[in-house]
């Protein structure tokens, strides 16, 4: 039964809802079969929760990492990306009594902070985190190449984690240059290369997952050829490097999806399926009280440009129908009915 609740679980997370105008559309849908079909076919948030639950015990840690967007625009980070960290921080600490280390640079982490505290997770010092539950810690990751190298080490070193995931993180082009989907440079002084987590992690055999929704995310390079041929800046961007705004940093599972958020929710939604426990997705309460927590400490709708309660241009209503929609599709395929007409 798994299989066929990931199925709609992955088709809920990837449908495509975005405002007319010059961001790309209608790529959804080509970026996850890309996807899919480069990991056997098989539902994306139900590979990923498979490879959770196998690899991660009661106790470990599990790094989280979300944040992007950059001033003017989106000084204090964008709200696709920090929700789906929160609910994931949550799902791993409430369904395994795993530890969450919440990881983003600076300039980035007061929101996430905060929605990350609305599910329910505190964000406490390493210490108190080993003494109690339904707590993780907030690691700050710095900008600069080098300073993202040594910082991976010492995470690894520190956390020994048994899982890495990123939520839309951006990841770097053949060049080292991050992009916005639009094709414009992002520089290492200003977006931190935790790319350097996913490949030593990866050398380490630690489980890496990236969930993403436009290809210029960490864990888009397992399908990196895809991404050059379905976005309009994939082959060639807008800056001097030209190399466009595919990624070439890959993880172990890439999902796929609408909104990075949703992919990680599908991700907690299969967890609670396999887990047996509906509330290991947030019901719509926690959802709104994440995203309100998150929005009025300093988040920005990327789409929309504006300190509001919304997801890449998707009204918070919406948000709460999702996370309804993905606890039925849980409930429900524990429920047992046999029709007698
Ligand atoms: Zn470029």
């Amino acid at each position: 039964m798994a299989h066929v609740i990931g199925e709609y679980i992955d088709r809920l997370c990837s449908v495509e809802m975005r405002p007319q105008g010059n961001l790309p559309r209608g790529v959804t849908h080509l970026l996850y079969d890309a996807a899919r079909a480069a990991q056997g076919d098989r539902p994306l948030t139900l590979l990923a929760a498979s490879a959770l639950l196998e690899r991660v015990r009661k106790g470990d840690h599990v790094l989280i990492l979300t944040g992007t967007g950059a001033p003017p625009g989106l000084p204090k980070g964008e709200t696709d990306g920090p929700l789906g960290a929160a609910a994931l921080a949550r799902t791993l600490d409430l369904g395994i009594g795993a530890k969450p280390v919440i990881v983003t640079e600076e300039r980035l982490a007061e929101p996430i902070k905060a929605a990350v505290e609305a599910a329910g997770v505190s964000l406490l010092d390493r210490e108190a985190v080993r003494r109690r539950s339904h707590a993780g810690v907030l690691e700050v990751f710095p900008v600069g190449i080098d300073e993202g190298k040594n910082a991976a080490t010492r995470l690894l070193d520190t956390y020994r984690p048994s899982a890495v995931i990123f939520v839309e993180k951006a990841g770097p082009n053949q060049h080292g240059i991050f992009h916005s989907i639009l094709g414009y440079a992002r520089g290492p002084d200003i977006m931190g290369s935790a790319y350097w987590l996913a490949d030593v992690a990866r050398s380490r055999s630690i489980l890496t997952v990236g969930v993403g929704d436009g290809g210029n995310e960490i864990g888009f390079g397992k399908i990196r050829d895809a991404v050059r041929e379905i976005q309009p800046f994939g082959r060639v961007c807008r800056c001097p490097c030209k190399g466009g705004v595919a990624t070439v940093t890959d993880c172990d599972i890439l999902v796929a999806c609408a909104v990075s958020n949703w992919g990680a929710y599908g991700i907690s939604a299969c967890l609670a399926f396999l887990l047996k426990n509906v509330e290991l997705i947030q019901d719509e309460e926690t959802e709104r009280r994440m995203l309100e927590s998150c929005v009025n400490a300093g988040c920005t709708d990327s789409v929309v440009g504006a300190q509001v309660p919304a997801v890449d241009g998707v009204p918070l209503g919406v948000q709460l129908a999702l996370v309804r929609m993905l606890g039925a599709i849980v409930s429900t395929g524990h429920r047992v009915i046999e029709r007698e007409f």
